[in-house]
This record gives C-alpha cells, structure tokens and sequence, in this order.
C-alpha cells in the first residue's frame, strides 16, 4: 500500500490548469467534482505518533506508558535499538520533553 496526501491531491484538482478547463467544459468541472467527493470519502489511514522512550533504566513509551521490551529473563534491552513501540506502534523519534 502506498499512502497519499488527501489535501495535497485536493490542490491539484483545484490548480489554475484543471480549473481552466473545467471554466469552458462543464463535464470536466462535474468530473472535478466527482473526483474531489471519492478524495473526500477515501479511509484516512491512521498517521503513526512520533514519541520517546522516557525513564532510565526501566525506560516506557511516552504515548502509552508501556514498559520496553526486556529479554525472556526480564532484563532490558539496547533502547538505542528500540526503534518503534512494540504496544502502541508508536516510532521513537520524537523530541524529549
Ligand atoms: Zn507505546
């Protein structure tokens, strides 16, 4: 799945061009318009939280408050090497506060 901007292709449809044509074709106007309501109706995908892993030691996602992962023995993991939240999906890119 590749994901797409609604808002960034809603401008195109309503650029100096389309609209040009659709001022002398009325067909091409109702087509703009046809195509602006599926842009509307389309699923909006979930967009993925930028968080941090807080604490020391026993470090837990800043979005979810769920602990790292750990090992099978309970002992905790590289955080450097922990790049996305393993509960929430949340990537661990983002700005401490
Ligand atoms: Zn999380």
């Amino acid at each position: 799945m590749e994901l797409i901007d609604k808002n960034a292709l809603s401008m195109e449809l309503t650029n100096e061009v389309l609209n040009a044509y659709a001022k002398a074709d009325f067909r091409f106007a109702h087509a703009l318009n046809v195509f602006q309501g599926l842009i509307d109706k389309a699923p909006i995908v979930e967009e993925r939280k930028h968080r941090h892993w807080e604490g020391g030691g026993a470090y837990y996602c800043s979005n979810c408050n769920v602990y790292a992962a750990t090992d099978v023995f309970g002992g905790g993991l590289d955080i450097t090497e922990q790049h996305y939240c393993y509960n929430c999906g949340a990537k661990m890119d983002g700005e401490t506060e």
